[in-house]
C-alpha cells in the first residue's frame, strides 16, 4: 500500500513554547517495502510514525494511505484506519502483564475485521510453545516476538515499529530485524522503522534522514544488506 505525504506540519503547544515537530514533511513510499527512518531525538521521527499511523492528527498538509486520505477522515473512519490497517511496534513492547501470550496477541486480533489464524502467527514468530506464558516470564526478544505477533494478527497493510530493538542486545535485536523482514517478504507489508543505528539502515530499500522537523534525505538502497 503506498504512502504519500504531501507537505505536512504538525506543531505541538507546550506552555509558552511551540515545536514544530514536523516542518513541510513530503515523502513517498511504494507499497510492500522496508523504509527506515534516521534522525537524532527530537528530529520528529515518532511524530512522522504517528501521523502516518493515524495516532496523531497534523495541522496541514496531506497523507494519502492506499486510496484514503487521512485529513479528511472523521475520527470513527481513522480509529477504523487504525485498526485495520497499520499495526505499531515499541521499544518496550507494551504487553498487558496479567494476560499470557496468547491472550495479548487475542487483543490485537479481537480489534480487526480480517485477522490472520492464531497457531500460525504464533508459530511464526516463534512462541507457539510459549503461549501460556505471562511477559514476566520471556526474555526481551521474546516479548517483542509476541507484541509483533499481536501487530501482525490484524493482517495490517503496515507496520509502524518505533525503535523496536531500542532495549534489545545487539544479537537479539538482529533477530528481531530478521522476523520483520520476514513479515515484510511472506505478508507484503510495508515496515517503517525509526532507529538510530546506522547499521539497521542498510537494511532497508529506502532510507529516510530526518532533522529539526524537516525530511533532510531520502535515497533508495539498491542492494538492502540483511542483518547478519
Ligand atoms: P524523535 O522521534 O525524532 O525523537 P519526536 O517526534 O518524538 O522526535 O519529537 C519531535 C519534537 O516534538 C521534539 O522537540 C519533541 O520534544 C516534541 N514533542 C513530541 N511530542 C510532544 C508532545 N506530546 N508535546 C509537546 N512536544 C512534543
Ligand atoms: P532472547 O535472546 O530471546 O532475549 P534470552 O537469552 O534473554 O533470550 O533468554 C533465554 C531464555 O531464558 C529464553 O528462552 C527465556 O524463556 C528464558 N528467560 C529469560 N528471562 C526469563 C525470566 N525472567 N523468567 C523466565 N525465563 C526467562
Amino acid at each position: 500500500m503506498m504512502i504519500f505525504a504531501n507537505k505536512v506540519n504538525k506543531t505541538y503547544e507546550s506552555g509558552e513554547i511551540t515545536v514544530q515537530a514536523l516542518k513541510q514533511a513530503s515523502l513517498t513510499i511504494p507499497g510492500q517495502k522496508i523504509v527506515t527512518i534516521l534522525g537524532p531525538s527530537g528530529s520528529g521521527k515518532s511524530t512522522l510514525l504517528n501521523v502516518i499511523g493515524g495516532i496523531d492528527r497534523y495541522d496541514s498538509g496531506s497523507i494519502t494511505i492506499g486510496d484514503q486520505v487521512l485529513e479528511k477522515l472523521k475520527d470513527r473512519q481513522l480509529t477504523e484506519y487504525r485498526r485495520n490497517f497499520v499495526g505499531f511496534i515499541f521499544q518496550q513492547y507494551n504487553l498487558i502483564p496479567t494476560l499470557t501470550v496468547e491472550e495479548n496477541v487475542e487483543v490485537g486480533r479481537e480489534l480487526s475485521k480480517q485477522p490472520l489464524e492464531m497457531k500460525d502467527i504464533l508459530l511464526k514468530v516463534g512462541m507457539w510453545d510459549k503461549k501460556d506464558k505471562f511477559p514476566y516470564q520471556l526474555s526481551g526478544g521474546e516479548q517483542q516476538r509476541v507484541a509483533i505477533a499481536r501487530a501482525l494478527i490484524k493482517n495490517p497493510q503496515i507496520l509502524l515499529c518505533d525503535e523496536p530493538t531500542g532495549a534489545l542486545d545487539e544479537e537479539t535485536g538482529k533477530n528481531i530485524l530478521r522476523l520483520l523482514k520476514y513479515v515484510n517478504e511472506n505478508y507484503g507489508t510495508t515496515v517503517l522503522i525509526i532507529t538510530h543505528n546506522q547499521g539497521i539502515g542498510e537494511m532497508a530499500h529506502t532510507v529516510i534522514r530526518m532533522s529539526s522537523g524537516e525530511i533532510v534525505d531520502t535515497y533508495q538502497n539498491e542492494q538492502p544488506i540483511d542483518p547478519e
